[in-house]
């Protein structure tokens, strides 16, 4: 919600629970529906002040990038707020990066205890993925395996923060329509149907048939468990950053998240 000032800002003040229930009582609301509406005090929420406890669980992730000789381990620990109840939620909580390559260190510690801090202030954290995400580096990044353009380490960092969002429930994938998901998969389909085609036409028995281009000949696409590989000949896609854009009827069609050029 916007407001619009028109006034100069002398001061101001987040309106509070306690605010809304005065306000509340003002207006002679029952004193039931004033309670309802409060979040009930014993939901612990994170906040600074929570003190980290002896143990914490997390997770460790691996980054090969070709820009470091070293793999970096990044390590993301996660608190469990209101454990065994209804509210109960898990947290980041603090974030480590260790490598043997120590060159950029200072800002790798200085980015992580900033990280580190947000994540202990509580509210959503989520926006540290896109933040991350959209650092490009001047060198121009690098390929992941899989074919996943990365613009930067930093841009990694955002993606594993991402990942592991996800994994605690924090961040869910943009629903893709069961329509959206069919279309891709028709499209793979008649991508490896045709690759096929030309695989069993051998080129002397070619006379009478209209040859198909030549460029999609011996490429397979697989899906896997861990998703799809593309075409060696694929190229990147702009919306997704995967490259899995293929020419198909003379159009550029991403086999990943099914962008078309020609709609
Ligand atoms: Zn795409």
């Amino acid at each position: 919600m916007s407001v619009k000032i028109e006034k100069k800002i002398k001061g101001y003040a987040v309106v509070t629970p306690e605010d809304k229930a005065k306000a509340l009582a003002g207006d002679a609301v029952p004193r039931a529906v004033v309670e309802a509406e409060l979040p009930s005090a014993d939901v612990i929420q994170m906040h600074e002040r929570i003190e980290r406890p002896e143990v914490l669980i997390g997770s460790t992730y691996k980054i090969k990038s070709p820009l470091f000789e070293h793999a970096l381990y990044v390590t993301i620990n996660d608190i469990v707020l209101n454990a065994g109840s209804e509210h109960e939620q898990r947290r980041p909580f603090e974030i480590f990066i260790n490598s043997k390559n120590m060159d950029h260190f200072q800002w790798i510690v200085a980015l992580t205890r900033i990280m580190s801090a947000v994540f202990r202030k509580g509210g959503d954290v989520t926006f540290l993925v896109d933040e991350m995400k959209a650092v490009f580096d001047p060198k121009g990044g690098y390929f992941k395996a899989g074919g996943v353009y990365m613009p930067s380490l930093v841009a990694e960092l955002g993606s594993i923060v991402e990942d592991h969002l996800k994994s605690i429930g924090l961040m869910h994938d943009p629903e893709m329509s069961a329509a959206q998901r069919s279309l891709i998969a028709e499209k793979r389909a008649a991508y490896e149907q045709r690759s096929k085609k030309n695989n069993e036409m051998s080129p002397g028995l070619g006379g009478a048939m209209a040859s198909p281009p030549p460029h999609a000949a011996d490429e397979d696409i697989e899906v896997t468990g861990e998703g799809a590989s593309f075409p060696p000949s694929a190229t990147m896609c702009h919306k997704c950053n995967t490259q899995a854009v293929v020419i198909m009827d003379g159009c550029a069609t991403c086999l990943n998240c099914g962008y078309s050029k020609c709609g």
